[in-house]
């Protein structure tokens, strides 16, 4: 062999490794990521240097993402892996009823429910369509994923472990990267609590938060690190999604629905920047319904049409937002745990800017450089389908707002 021939195969061979996908002949496997609670300005504060390089090579929405309504975590979780408007999927808010299991209730603590498909088959996740075409998939936490929804479960999952360190949960995901390249998953999911955590106990603006940024970012960098070792950086699809931003609360800014109706007049399902209540009376829903100090409640088939909610039949028959900053509450819950100092919350109107969250996708999918406008979190959706191969079921998303994003 000539030395030019061999310079000419070794440079063949170098081409090939670098283009040859992680399973051969498949899409480039994808890594979604969620930070609960990573309001999209945060990024700006300059203190994540992982993520701010994530978003300067890959794609970004510079102003954020729009959440769904209810701008809550489990929601909106479900949202971003099914395409639907939480009015579609089922997952109204963080705490459910259904009159097909009365006096049920369904909540983030209450495990057997969390892992009952019977609340989360109104939609089809990723993981659940990918799955039956073949490709495994793995989630070190995604709401949804403890339950076998329609029948499916990913081919690793975990009952969500608040206590798992980032760092660990960074490791596990390695670890699946490390598998045989048949038992390797295509689609693989983190999620991280912290920065909703200390967004909540302190506000966002409190070195509390800041800390809770710094620690996610190390987080990240760990995960950046282990892909580049692997050489996968290149190779595979992270997309870093936020659930809903935060805004900040104050003892000063407390409003009560019993000022306005007898306690006894109706019952609360949830209590939030977003609230649901059932009326016992007709008198107590035509004194709940329209504009109060600081909030405003409609009846559930009379939402805003740009709420994009209000069908669902396990959503109560009243539904109350509040201005945001503005805690709404019963003198009796404030009673119970009355704010002592400032803090944070979300559930407010989806249209804050307060409310909006990260977007940052990079690999080999994604356009290097590329910027999108304020879009609806419903379409990272058919974005992430797209840029895993497979086939979208029916949702609410626009392709065409996340296309610039796509290489
Ligand atoms: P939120 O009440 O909307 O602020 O919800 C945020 C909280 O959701 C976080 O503090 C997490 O502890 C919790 N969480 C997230 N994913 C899960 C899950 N899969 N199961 C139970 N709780 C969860
Ligand atoms: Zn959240
Ligand atoms: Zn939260």
């Amino acid at each position: 062999m000539t030395a030019l021939t061999r310079r000419l195969l070794l440079a063949l061979a170098a081409l090939l490794l670098t283009a040859a996908p992680v399973a051969a002949g498949g899409p480039a496997p994808l890594i979604l990521v969620s930070i609960d609670g990573f309001r999209a300005d945060y990024i700006g504060r300059g203190i994540t240097p992982t993520l701010a390089a994530l978003a300067e090579e890959g794609a970004w929405a510079t102003e954020g993402m729009r959440p769904s309504f209810p701008s809550n975590t489990l929601p909106n979780h479900y949202t971003l892996v099914t395409g639907l408007r939480p009015d579609h999927h089922g997952i109204t808010d963080n705490t459910l009823f259904d009159a097909a299991r009365p006096g049920v209730k369904f909540s983030m603590g209450a495990r057997d429910q969390v892992e009952d498909r019977f609340w989360w088959d109104g939609g089809e996740p990723v993981w659940v369509t990918a799955e039956r075409a073949g490709m495994k998939t793995a989630t070190t936490f995604w709401p949804g994923s403890e339950a076998a929804v329609r029948g499916v479960r990913p081919t690793t999952w975990f009952p969500y472990d608040e206590a798992l360190s980032a760092f660990d949960r960074v490791d596990r995901l390695l670890g699946w990267l490390d598998l045989p390249e048949a038992e390797r998953p295509g689609f693989m999911t983190l999620y991280f609590e912290a920065v909703d955590t200390q967004g909540h106990r302190f506000g966002p603006d409190s070195p509390e938060l800041n800390q809770a940024l710094r620690g996610v970012d190390a987080a990240l960098a760990r995960l950046v690190a282990g892909l580049k070792a692997r050489g996968l950086y290149d190779r595979i699809n992270l997309v870093v999604v936020a659930d809903h931003g935060m805004a900040g609360t104050s003892p000063e800014r407390v409003v009560f629905v019993d000022d306005i109706t007898p306690l006894d007049s109706f019952t609360v399902v949830t209590m939030g920047w977003t609230a649901s209540l059932i009326p016992r009376t007709p008198q107590a829903e035509a004194a709940l319904v329209g504009k109060h100090p600081h909030f405003e409640c409609w009846r559930k088939g009379e939402m805003p049409a740009r709420l994009g909610y209000g069908t669902h039949p396990r959503i109560p028959p009243i539904i109350c937002l509040s201005q945001t900053g503005w805690v709404v509450t019963t003198r009796a819950r404030y009673a119970e745990r009355p704010m002592t100092r400032v803090g944070g919350s979300h559930g407010a109107d989806p249209h804050d800017p307060a409310m909006r969250a990260l977007f940052i996708a990079r690999g080999p999918g994604l356009r290097p450089g590329s910027r999108l406008p304020v879009f609806d979190n419903v379409s990272v959706y058919p974005l992430v389908m797209t840029l895993l191969g497979l086939t979208a079921q029916p949702n609410d998303g626009d392709p065409a707002a996340t296309a610039a994003a796509l290489r």
